[in-house]
């Protein structure tokens, strides 16, 4: 049989062509797993438009993990756009040890015990042991214990030495080494485990490009992975997962003192109460725009395409809804990483994203800019963004040593397509998860500013991405080889054969 060409081909073939996939404003993140380990399957993702992926630390091996982020940095290099690195470290999650037959049925009303003695032996259906000894220190008579994310409800009668007496609240199968959280959060366990220390280091060994710190509860756990990750040779930029509830009411310091923040909605749901997420995502997403910080939306987002070759109509809301409330990056975990349909559930994805996009214009946004107005570069990005707004041009280019000029414009979440040109991939590949903001390679060498700028209009020109009478804003810096130099805007208008021109009139 002919081979047919389809519509569908057609969008693969531009998919893998362009530096980004239709220009599609919000970003892909996507954990890589079992199931993008199959033969084809993670080169079908990334083509399908991911734009980072995780590597999820709770799970795998760092020979896992360094097969993955080699076979991601091969890809990316094939398709000739950058895909950044996300190293997600487990964590001081707390979890039930295994049982003796791996799995038991709790009963609503019957009690049960967390033996918290180094030595417990494996559990069954009266007792199990539990991963942190310090957990009948922190937990009081008349606490809910939530295992399995929220699936079983636990309620502490008393605590007895090391063991913590409780009677299930629901029933439900409990099977080994299930999550357990505290409602309203509070155990005092510490962000960096032994074991994130060592993945630290081998996140530093793949030279990642962003490393998440989960549970974390202040300024001060954000600063010490940090201090570890560059101890390790590691300019992986911080990821603050919001998560606990001491988190939550540290929020300010914890945005301030990471590049990037994750709406962690799994467990914060677990902690906090699911009732309280739509605010708290709102909250977190306002807050990190604000303060000029990228911010991802994660946990169950196509959960139901797990095992399903289509999302939920809610499930299709809530990737929406994200991106209304002004998230950069969406989030992909078991569907990507162990469902049924991963290239589907990145298709989708993107998808919902264009057509959000689509939907609502955002204009940009000057107020809360000003607020926040300190250096010089944001004070030019400001200056570009309002002559995007004021005047018709077709992009921003944000000629860039760290990406710092492409994130202050990347926080107006304007819909003009932002172009970050570095010639340093590291700044590329972090450029990857900021909202409106497609990375490309440039190296404008010693070229003079104006030089630069012209040269630069000529590449997106020759990449398809900028047309003859385009109008585009340049920002650049008189010493562009320096970081926060930025101190130049242009107007140019794309001439005939992509030569930049001076605009005549307006
Ligand atoms: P996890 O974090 O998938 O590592 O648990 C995200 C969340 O809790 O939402
Ligand atoms: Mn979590």
């Amino acid at each position: 049989m002919r081979h047919r060409y389809t519509r569908d081909d057609h969008i693969d073939r531009v998919i893998r062509m362009s530096p980004n996939p239709e220009l599609r404003r919000t970003k892909i993140l996507a954990t890589l797993g079992p199931a993008t380990d199959a033969p084809g399957v993670l080169e079908a993702v990334l083509a399908a438009g991911v734009n980072v992926v995780r590597l999820n630390f709770s799970h795998g091996t760092a020979e896992h993990h360094r097969i993955r982020a080699n076979a991601v940095r091969e890809l990316a290099t094939k398709f000739g756009r950058e895909i950044g690195i996300l190293a997600d470290l487990g964590g001081p999650k707390i979890r039930v040890e295994k049982f003796a037959n791996q799995k038991v049925q709790l009963k609503s009303g019957q009690s049960f015990v967390l033996d918290c003695r180094v030595d417990a032996p494996p559990g069954d259906e009266t007792r199990v042991g539990c991963s942190y000894l310090g957990l009948p220190q922190d937990v009081r008579v008349g606490d809910t214990l939530l295992l399995d994310d929220g699936l079983i409800a636990l309620e502490v009668l008393s605590v007895e030495g090391q063991e913590i007496h409780t009677r299930a609240i629901t029933d439900g199968p409990l099977s080994d080494r299930k999550g357990l959280n505290r409602l309203g959060g509070g155990l005092s366990l510490g962000a960096l485990t032994d074991k994130d220390r060592a993945d630290i280091r081998t996140a530093a060994e793949l030279g990642v490009d962003f490393i998440a710190i989960s549970f974390c509860r202040s300024a001060a756990d954000i600063e010490e992975a940090r201090t570890l990750a560059r101890a390790a040779g590691s300019n992986a930029q911080m990821v603050a997962k919001i998560e606990r509830a001491e988190a939550i009411a540290n929020l300010r310091e914890i945005v301030d003192a990471s590049e990037v923040v994750m709406v962690a909605r799994g467990d914060l749901g677990v902690e906090i109460g699911d009732a309280e997420l739509p605010g708290l995502q709102k909250t977190i997403i306002r807050e990190a725009v604000e303060r000029g910080r990228v911010v991802i939306t994660a946990t169950q987002m196509l959960q139901s395409m797990v095992d399903n070759p289509i999302p939920t109509r809610a499930e299709v809301l809530d990737v929406a809804n994200s991106v209304i409330d002004g998230t950069d990056a969406v989030m992909l975990s078991a569907e990507s990483a162990s469902g049924a349909w991963p290239q589907k559930a990145i298709e989708a994805m993107a998808r919902i994203c264009l057509g959000a996009e689509r939907q609502f214009k955002t204009v940009a946004d000057f107020g809360s800019a000003q607020e926040h107005l300190a250096h010089v570069d944001q004070a030019i990005a400001m200056g570009a963004m309002f002559l995007a707004e004021h005047i018709k041009v077709r992009a921003i280019i944000a000629l860039t040593e760290s990406g710092g000029t492409a994130r202050y414009l990347s926080r107006f979440r304007s819909a003009v397509p932002i172009f970050g040109m570095s010639r340093h991939v590291a700044a590329r590949r972090r450029m990857s998860m900021m909202r409106d903001v497609h990375p490309v390679d440039f190296d404008s060498g010693d070229m003079s500013p104006r030089k630069a700028a012209r040269a630069a209009v000529e590449k997106l020109f020759s990449l398809g991405l900028l047309a003859v009478g385009d109008r585009v804003v340049i920002t650049a810096g008189d010493h562009m080889q320096q970081h926060g130099s930025t101190n130049t805007l242009r107007l140019l208008r794309v001439g005939e054969g992509g030569v930049a021109e001076g605009l005549g009139k307006l």
